[in-house]
């Protein structure tokens, strides 16, 4: 063994409890470090012939670089729709490092059990039938990749054709419905080889980005075909809830698949305020549910769900040998994407055994009053508009003025960031540049409600001054 791997081995809890040090540093400083900062590009080192040795690569970093890093796990990083990571999914998350589990196989470890008993938590959580079907893969994205990939298999099969085998080369085309789909479904359609055209974009409600039912029964009346249908349980900017209700009245009549992209709007489940918004989910083939955004675990972890496990190890398996037998629980290389995969639910299993469905149910109302809180303030302001009523945890908005553009709004909110409290991200709202403030993470507060809304605002005269008059 290298003596330096060998030293290392030798010092290994050091090396720990001084990587503790640095870990608790930064969570000491969660309630004041930027949650975002503009980095300049770094020199690229030569990597080292001779290495420097686990304990001074360390030190390398924190003096460095840990200064860097955004505060992206803290109570005001608005951006996106980002989660942080709850003191029992950083437990488990270390120890999925430290045990450093291949999760494919089941004959050698208790990991897979976990996995299914984890995604048991989840159905409950979710109010999900028992019948479905579910697995860890890396992020919604992933998820719906996965779940799309059933849903192509399936098309095939209502013509007799079996894609995951023969290909798609001579069919039909395959048709996607939807009334506001995420970028990530137009990403997975490009990966399946299904085309990021085969979206039908349905109207939707006005002034809404819930699909507008009607419209979509006359496209389901005009398709000669199965197709598939994806709904929308929680959009990112406005947090619209396509009416699952009616979808899944459609579905006794027309022919399709639905699949239900419920990346962070499955938590509306763990609220007697929000739960309502799901109902109808159990119509779905398939279901897309983040961890890292609202269950507030470590990156990078998802959830998909499906009523056709037989159909997924079609689709995913490794090798023929389970093919006579879908019943029969194979490992799980044979359902997802992955071969070798990270044991990635351990830290869901552990912050679901440490806060319950009653921690889940205060962090999702304890932010989605932030939300709320948050929209009134500036809907009382002279200098921003509130571009969509608050249904959960995002506030869409944007400055007051006439001529906006995606420059006014990039500037106004590079000012923002670099005033080091607080961190947006900007989007277009039904033709509008606007700015998004997700609400997700187990620590925010009224309070940091109050003081996005202060930065805002000193930014917003800063910028005024600044401009010529
Ligand atoms: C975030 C999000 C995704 C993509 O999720 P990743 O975890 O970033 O891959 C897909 N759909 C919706 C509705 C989302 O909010």
């Amino acid at each position: 063994m290298h003596p330096l791997l060998k030293k290392d081995r030798e010092n290994l809890q050091e090396l720990l409890s001084q990587t503790q040090k640095v870990a608790g540093e930064y969570f000491r400083q969660q309630d004041t470090l930027a949650p975002g900062r503009f980095v300049a590009n770094i020199a690229m080192e030569t990597l080292p012939e001779k290495g420097i040795g686990a304990m001074a690569t360390l030190d390398h970093f924190a003096k460095n670089f840990a200064g860097q890093i955004a505060n992206s796990a803290g109570p005001r990083y608005f951006g996106f729709v980002t989660g942080g990571s709850t003191p029992a999914s950083v437990a488990g998350d270390w120890l999925v490092s430290a045990y450093d589990q291949n999760a494919c196989g089941s004959n050698d470890s208790i990991a897979p059990q976990l996995e299914r008993q984890t995604i048991h938590f989840f159905k409950q959580l979710f109010g999900l039938d028992e019948v479905y079907f579910g697995s860890f893969v890396t992020g919604a994205t992933i998820s719906n990749f996965t779940n799309l990939a059933l849903a192509r298999q399936w098309v095939g099969l209502q013509q007799g054709k079996d894609f995951s085998h023969d290909g798609l080369t001579g069919a039909e085309p395959v048709t996607v419905l939807s009334g506001t789909p995420h970028a990530s479904i137009f990403k997975s359609l490009s990966m399946l080889g299904v085309g990021r055209k085969s979206v039908i974009r349905i109207a939707t409600l006005p002034e809404r980005e819930a699909v507008d039912i009607a419209a979509l029964e006359k496209q389901l009346i005009q398709q000669a075909g199965p197709v598939i249908v994806v709904a929308n349980a929680g959009t990112v900017n406005t947090v619209d809830f396509d009416d699952l209700v009616a979808v899944a009245k459609l579905k006794k009549k027309y022919n399709f698949w639905l699949h239900v992209d419920a990346a962070f709007g499955g938590f509306a489940a763990c609220s007697e305020k929000y739960a309502h918004l799901l109902e109808g989910i159990n119509a779905a083939d398939s279901i897309t549910i983040d961890a890292h955004k609202w269950l507030n675990v470590p990156y990078d972890a998802a959830m998909q769900f499906t009523r056709h496990k037989g159909l997924q190890l079609s689709v995913f398996q490794n090798s023929a040998a389970y093919l006579g037998d879908p019943e029969q629980s194979p490992d799980f290389f044979h359902y997802t994407p992955e071969n070798s995969r990270r044991f990635r639910a351990l830290p869901s299993w552990f912050s679901l055994m440490a806060y319950g469905k009653e921690g889940y149910r205060e962090i999702v109302e304890r932010n989605c009053a932030a939300a709320h809180h948050f929209g009134e303030l500036l809907k009382a302001s002279e200098d921003f508009v509130l571009l969509a009523p608050v249904r959960m945890n995002v506030v869409c908005f944007t400055l007051k003025q006439d001529d906006l553009s995606a420059e006014t709004i990039r500037k106004f909110l590079e000012a923002v960031r670099d005033d080091g409290r607080v961190f947006f991200t900007p989007t277009q709202l039904h033709g509008t540049w606007a700015i998004r403030a997700a609400v997700s993470n187990w620590l925010t507060e009224l309070a940091d409600m109050d003081l996005a809304f202060e930065v805002l605002e000193k930014v917003s005269e800063k910028l005024k001054k600044a401009q010529p008059a």
